[in-house]
């Protein structure tokens, strides 16, 4: 047998308890204590919070222009207006994809993120260079950052001859971990608005190479609703559940009592998760509510200053942040239920082990200075150390993985 790695991380303060402790990495899962005969290295924490790694269950780093020279965006106000806004981005990035999405991601990890669902965009117009490059980056990222692949038609595959093809394509890669999809009522409906044709592409792929789905859904009211309950039905049917996944769910903030508790009872049981990226006040999910009956819930990043929008910055303890800023949290536990939605919410809707911090638990962690979680939330100190299985990845925001 070979010799564990163990690193023993003391005087810290996990989730900002009181009292200090030692967590005691072995073989990068903590443990109770430092196996015999071995020798550790020790990192002094200077009675430095430790907080679990984040998730960020939605972002796209195939359309960041981070670290790119300022992009001046035009007005848009529609999907296809965005989504010619990307097209024409594309054309204006100076840097190759793969290296302006390790860069994102990189950053990512400097700032405490242990794992992301990467969406990304599968349309004629990119060709599979989105998967291809995205697959780079992650082979790149190995061991400092988990990354999960979503092929995503934003263009839509009704609307857009030519993207079914590379959709199927993407999913017989081997590269993507899920199958995306977008608005099946709305933009990507037919002429009537029916959608089901959208759901048998993805359903069906999804089948067929054992993948995920992971479906955009920005449309409101029925056409929001509609297909949220087709899509519960058909998970239930295909024995899907927990491995389906519905993005923004824009209808579903719009239902308050008992719409909304029946419509979460229903995603419960058909094991359909969603993930927010809390753009505002009416578009965030009622999390507390879907947690509390069950429904997985992750937070996500969406865009990162790409030709959407100039905001984000993959950051997910300041996206826990903006999640209390849009839902005005202000108690410890309204916080603390920010905190938790980026780091157990999106652990479980991409199936990774929780981190407790407790004996058992992946040693993924960052080391912060500062008096309690909810401050940390609220102020955002700088991620002066950040753990994964074990192993330093950053460092005073340097990445080191
Ligand atoms: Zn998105």
């Amino acid at each position: 047998m070979s010799t564990p790695t163990v690193t023993v991380f003391r005087d810290v303060r996990p989730f900002g308890a009181p009292g200090a402790v030692d967590l005691i990495a072995v073989d990068g899962v903590l443990a109770e204590r430092v196996p015999e005969g071995v020798v550790p290295r020790v990192v002094e924490g200077a009675g430095r919070i430790a907080l679990p790694t984040l998730v960020d269950a939605h972002i796209h780093p195939d359309k960041t222009a981070w670290g790119e020279p300022w992009y001046s965006r035009r007005p848009a106000g529609s999907l296809p207006e965005y989504v010619r806004g990307d097209v024409d981005l594309a054309r204006h990035q100076r840097t190759p994809l793969a290296e302006r999405a390790h860069r994102l991601l990189a950053h990512a990890v400097t700032r405490g993120t242990r794992a992301v669902r990467a969406h990304v965009d599968v349309a004629p117009a990119f060709g599979p260079a989105g998967v291809t490059g995205l697959a780079e980056a992650r082979e790149r990222l190995a061991g400092a950052l988990d990354v999960q692949l979503v092929a995503f038609p934003q263009h839509g595959v009704r609307r857009t001859p030519g993207a079914a093809a590379l959709l199927a394509e993407a999913a017989a890669s081997g590269l993507v971990d899920a199958i995306g999809g977008i608005d099946p009522a709305g933009f990507d409906g037919g002429p009537d608005g029916e959608g089901p044709a959208q759901l048998d592409l993805l359903f069906g792929l999804a089948e067929e190479h054992g993948l995920e789905l992971d479906i955009h859904l920005h449309d409101r009211g029925g056409r929001g609703l509609g297909p949220l309950h087709e899509i519960a039905e058909r998970t239930r049917a295909a024995g899907l559940a927990g491995r389906v996944v519905v993005s923004h769910a824009f209808c579903v903030p719009e239902l308050t009592g008992p719409p909304l508790a029946e419509l979460a009872a229903l995603l419960a049981e058909s094991g359909v998760g969603l993930t927010t990226v809390a753009p505002s006040a009416h578009q965030v999910l009622p999390f507390r509510t879907l947690r509390s009956h069950g429904v997985r819930v992750g937070l996500g990043s969406d865009g990162v200053r790409d030709s959407w929008s100039p905001y984000g910055n993959a950051d997910m303890l300041h996206r826990a942040h903006l999640l209390g800023w849009t839902t005005d949290a202000r108690t410890d536990e309204q916080l603390a239920d920010c905190f938790a939605l980026a780091a157990d919410g999106g652990a479980e809707l991409l199936g990774l082990p929780a981190v407790t911090l407790a004996p058992g638990s992946p040693a993924d962690f960052m080391l912060l200075t500062g008096e309690c979680l909810p401050q940390l939330v609220v102020d955002l100190p700088p991620r002066e150390l950040v753990v994964r299985a074990g192993r330093e990845v950053a460092r005073d925001g340097r990445f080191t993985g």
